[in-house]
């Protein structure tokens, strides 16, 4: 048990640092590739959601109107399926706005998918506020 806990905090701490590593060059400007969507997806996976998320059934990189990124639920009533995809655009701030996206977009992809939630900016949302902060993360509208 103690050494469970104790693995999972090394890899926080882990993560954290190569978050700042990552994101040291805070004023450049960042171009998401679907690499980094890959490798973010896994790291935030294990290290927020306890590897519990599915990926999402599709990534796009596209402009988009109203925020800075979205997890989109599509059904199909006619099947009875649905699927998410996430969408990213094609540029960011920097990159720890980047990856400040991703994550907020993964805490919907949970809500929708694991506890069947509506997906809003609720208290079930929010509850990952001091996770986020424990890797440097920002989770905000
Ligand atoms: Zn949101």
């Amino acid at each position: 048990m103690i050494k469970k806990t104790r693995i999972k905090d090394s890899y926080i701490v882990r993560t954290k640092k190569r978050i700042l590593r990552d994101t040291v060059d805070s004023e450049a400007k960042y171009t998401t590739t679907f690499k980094d969507i890959r490798n973010y997806f896994k790291i935030f996976n294990k290290s927020l959601f306890k590897n519990a998320l599915n990926s999402f059934n599709n990534v796009k990189i596209k402009r988009i109107v109203r925020g800075s990124g979205q997890c989109v639920e599509y059904i199909s009533y006619r099947k009875g399926t649905n699927f998410f995809v996430l969408e990213m655009m094609p540029k960011y701030k920097n990159k720890m706005e980047f990856l400040n996206t991703l994550a907020h977009e993964m805490v919907h992809l949970w809500q929708q998918t694991i506890k069947k939630d509506t997906g809003n900016h609720n208290k079930l949302f929010f509850s990952f506020r001091n996770k986020f902060k424990r890797l440097n993360l920002k989770l905000s509208y």
